[in-house]
């Protein structure tokens, strides 16, 4: 079993002793078999030294517990990685960084605690996964629709404070984040925004309050827990028509996007894109998700709208279908489902393990050409290919394009080199003016490295907070490149 850095077995122990009194000895996990669901079967590093395997696991139940938790975290100088539901595949799963941190699980914390239909927001713990709360709304017959990442399978809290993407209109996760109630590294709480005015109206509905905006400084971050977050909900359209287009040539990318631009910018097209290949095995042509939402008349006049747009490209094939409400998901396919928040599991993700950096990039056709030329040149002397993977519209201006990497727990040597690609990925994509959006851990580091501007001013920035707020280091050491100061030193 791997101890945190620096204690000792009998320390360990005692901490663990600690941690049992406050949440109940059964909700203390130390057990190898208990231990390995909080390996990262995607991770590159897995079975070798690097592997963040976890010490122990902490299941709290309340906020308080969650304070005393972090209190003796503290006393002892134990770093903790926390998850929500830890489903952050191809991103970490639930692993983090150190080798020896104790996992804090919160997906005891599971509660439901508000949906407001007239205000369409919700209130949830960390525990709580997409799945949950759209049955919640269905079974009240609430007129609410949801927005998920494509498997349902994580928790609302850990993919927004990932700062994750959906499908429908409400598909910036963050935008729609509304209100956090978050426990600080030394245990004390905090509420952002309105929640900072005792028996506030609007803390889940106005996202901005008063002084510096503090609520993004918890997402990609270490500075905190959160244990409650509002999320603003989306009112079911009365029609809503979804399908996709494709393209058959993999060049054809570049038209794509570009005629895709003005559209979702004019607000013709409302849900988030996403571009994938058709054919995962080489370099297909492409398809994107379609969706309108609304009443009918604006409905069928944005789709021939983008109809008529995309007359301009030969070999594109559109294809949408109508529903108005009552709707009836059931009878729907996973395409359909997916842009209206109708969570599921998908066949696909038996398509085998990767690792993923995602890049942000300018909303042109060429761009993303460019990135895909550019990987690919890479990947060749790697004696691989890189023929592009899911593009996702994330902004009006930008985008982002998740590079998957091959891994596999039994290939040591394709992993080791899965690792020094991707690196060079991440290092030539900085130079050419690409940062990374989010990371897995292994390529957290030399992400977080092209972020220099400055002599690392940002970096500096980063480090003073983390020094201040957490000034024993105990939360989420190295996430996202940040480190502690006293952990600052080993990494050169
Ligand atoms: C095939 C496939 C498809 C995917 N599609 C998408 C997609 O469409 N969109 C998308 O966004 N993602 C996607 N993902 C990535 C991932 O599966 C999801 O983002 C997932 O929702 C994240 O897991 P989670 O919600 O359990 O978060 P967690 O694993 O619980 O948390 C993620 C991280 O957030 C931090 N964190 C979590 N909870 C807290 C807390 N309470 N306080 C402070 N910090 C916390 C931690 O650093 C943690 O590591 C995909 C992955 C795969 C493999």
């Amino acid at each position: 079993m791997a101890l945190p850095p620096g204690l000792t077995q009998s320390q360990f122990d005692d901490a663990l002793a600690e941690f049992a009194e406050v949440v109940g000895a059964e909700w203390v996990f130390r057990q190898d078999e208990h231990l390995e669901s909080y390996r990262d079967p995607f991770s590159p590093l897995r079975n070798t030294p690097a592997e963040a395997l976890a010490s122990a696991a902490v299941g709290p139940d309340s906020v308080e517990q969650v304070q005393q938790v972090l209190r003796i975290a503290n006393d002892y100088g134990i770093p903790l990685w926390v998850i929500s539901t830890g489903k952050n595949f191809g991103y970490g799963g639930p692993a983090g960084v150190v080798p020896g941190a104790v996992t804090l699980d919160m997906q005891r914390m599971n509660r439901i605690i508000e949906v407001n239909e007239s205000q369409a927001y919700a209130v949830v713990e960390p525990g709580v996964s997409y799945f949950d709360l759209y049955r919640h709304i269905q079974e009240r017959g609430l007129k609410l629709w949801i927005d998920n990442p494509e498997p349902g399978w994580g928790s609302v809290v850990g993919n927004t404070l990932e700062r994750g993407t959906g499908y429908t209109p409400y598909g910036d996760h963050v935008e729609t984040q509304c209100g956090l109630e978050v426990v600080l590294p030394n245990g004390e709480l905090l509420r952002t925004g309105m929640g900072a005015v005792p028996n506030s109206e609007t803390w889940h509905e106005y996202k901005w309050g008063f002084g510096p905006y503090v609520e993004g400084l918890f997402s990609q971050s270490s500075l905190g827990v959160v244990t409650r977050m509002g999320v603003w909900l989306m009112d079911e359209p009365p029609a809503y028509r979804a399908g996709q287009m494709t393209v058959a040539r993999h060049e054809e990318i570049v038209e794509l996007i570009d005629i895709l631009k003005p559209l979702w910018r004019q607000r013709i097209l409302t849900n988030y894109p996403n571009m994938r290949r058709v054919d995962f095995a080489g370099p297909s042509g492409w398809f994107n998700r379609l969706a309108f939402y609304g009443d009918r008349q604006v409905v069928e006049r944005h789709w021939e709208l983008v109809q008529d747009a995309y007359a301009s490209l030969p070999g594109a094939e559109l294809e949408t279908t109508l529903y108005e409400a009552p709707y009836n998901p059931a009878e729907w396919d996973l395409n359909t489902k997916l842009l209206a928040g109708v969570p599921y599991m998908n066949a696909m993700y038996g398509i085998g393990h990767n690792v993923y950096f995602a890049l942000v990039v300018p909303f042109r056709g060429a761009a993303i050409w460019d990135v895909i030329q550019t990987l690919d040149g890479i990947a060749q002397r790697y004696g691989r290919r890189f023929y592009g993977t899911p593009v996702h519209v994330h902004s009006p201006r930008g985008l982002l394009t998740t590079v998957s990497i091959r891994v596999d727990k039994n290939d040591p040597e394709l992993n080791a080199q899965t690792i020094e690609m991707g690196r060079e990925m991440v290092a030539e994509s900085a130079r050419r003016g690409w940062g990374v959006y989010r990371v897995a851990p292994a390529f957290s580091d030399i992400a977080a490295a092209a972020y220099g501007y400055n002599d690392n001013a940002l970096m500096r920035f980063n480090e003073a907070l983390k020094d201040l707020i957490d000034p024993n280091g105990i939360l989420q050491p190295g996430k996202n490149g940040i480190w502690p100061a006293n952990m600052r030193e080993d990494r050169g």
